[in-house]
C-alpha cells in the first residue's frame, strides 16, 4: 500500500496529522506528488519532514518556482508574495540551508513506478502532457482538451496527480468524480483508464477545510479526510507577514 501526499504548502499542522494517521494506516511506502512550499509558514519543517519520510517526492509548480523564477510566471500576486517570502526564508546565502536547496533541485515532476510485484504507475505533479503545471479541473468533461491530451500522454493505465487541490478521479470516457467525505472509495475496473487526484494535505480546495491524502494498495484508492488544527496554520500565515487571504482560505477550504 503506498500514501500519496501532495500540495503541503508549507503547512506543517496538516502534515504532523496527515503523517499521523498515515502511521495508523501502515502503508508500505509514502511518495509526494509535489508542492511542497509555497502559501504557507513553515517550508523549512515540511521540507525537511517531506524528504525524511518519503520514498519519492515530485516536484511541483511552486517548488520550481522558488528554485527559478521563470516557473512563476501566471503565478497571481498572493502566490508570488509567498515565494519570494519562502525564498528569503530559506536564505541560500547561509551554508545550512544548502542542502535543502540541493535537495529541491533534485527534484522532477514526472516518473514512473511500480507497485511492489504489481503494475507501474504514472506520477506527476500536475497532468501527464505538462507534468508541472497544466490544470486538470474537476468540472472539466470527458471530451475537454486536456483531459483527452492527458489519456494520450499518460504512460500507464494509473497516473496519479495533484496540483488542482481537489480530490477525486477522471475514468476516461467519463467527467471527473469527486472523492467527497471521509474514506471514499474507488474500485479500480482493471479494462480502465484513470487520472487520480489524491487532494491536497495543507490547502483544501473543494469547501471541506480537513487535510486530504490518498490510499492506494493496487486494486483501489481510498481518500482520508483528517481534521486538523488549521486555525494554528492559518494563525501562522498571519504572523508570517503573508497575505491574509492565504490564512482565510485553510478555514474555509476554499
Ligand atoms: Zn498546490
Amino acid at each position: 500500500m503506498i500514501a500519496f501526499i501532495s500540495d503541503l504548502h508549507s503547512n506543517l499542522e496538516a502534515l504532523d496529522a496527515a503523517l499521523q494517521d498515515i502511521a495508523v494506516q501502515k502503508p508500505d511506502s509514502i511518495v509526494c506528488l509535489g508542492d511542497i512550499v509555497g502559501y504557507g509558514a513553515n517550508p523549512r519543517e515540511v521540507i525537511l519532514k517531506t524528504r525524511e519520510v518519503s520514498q519519492i517526492v515530485l516536484l511541483g509548480n511552486h517548488d520550481a518556482a522558488l528554485l527559478d523564477d521563470r516557473d512563476a510566471a501566471g503565478f497571481n500576486e498572493r502566490a508570488l508574495r509567498a515565494i519570494d517570502w519562502t525564498r528569503v526564508t530559506l536564505d541560500a546565502e547561509r551554508e545550512e540551508n544548502w542542502p535543502l536547496w540541493d535537495w529541491l533541485g533534485s527534484l522532477v515532476p514526472s516518473m514512473e513506478m511500480r507497485l511492489g510485484a504489481g503494475e507501474m504507475v504514472h506520477l506527476v505533479h500536475a497532468s501527464p502532457r505538462h507534468p508541472l503545471a497544466e490544470y486538470l479541473m474537476p468540472n472539466f468533461g470527458p471530451d475537454h482538451e486536456r483531459v483527452a491530451g492527458s489519456f494520450a500522454c499518460a504512460r500507464q493505465r494509473l497516473t496519479f496527480y495533484g496540483h488542482t487541490h481537489h480530490p477525486g478521479w477522471f475514468v476516461e470516457g467519463e467527467a471527473f468524480q469527486r472523492a467527497v467525505d471521509n474514506d471514499a472509495v474507488l474500485q479500480l475496473d482493471p479494462g480502465r483508464r484513470y487520472l487520480i487526484n489524491v487532494g491536497s494535505v495543507g490547502q483544501p480546495r473543494d469547501g471541506d477545510p480537513r487535510l486530504c491524502y490518498a490510499l492506494f494498495d493496487g486494486a483501489r484508492v481510498l481518500w482520508r479526510r483528517i481534521p486538523y488544527d488549521h486555525q494554528s496554520a492559518s494563525r501562522r500565515i498571519l504572523e508570517a507577514g503573508l497575505p491574509s487571504s492565504l490564512a482565510e482560505r485553510l478555514l474555509v477550504g476554499r
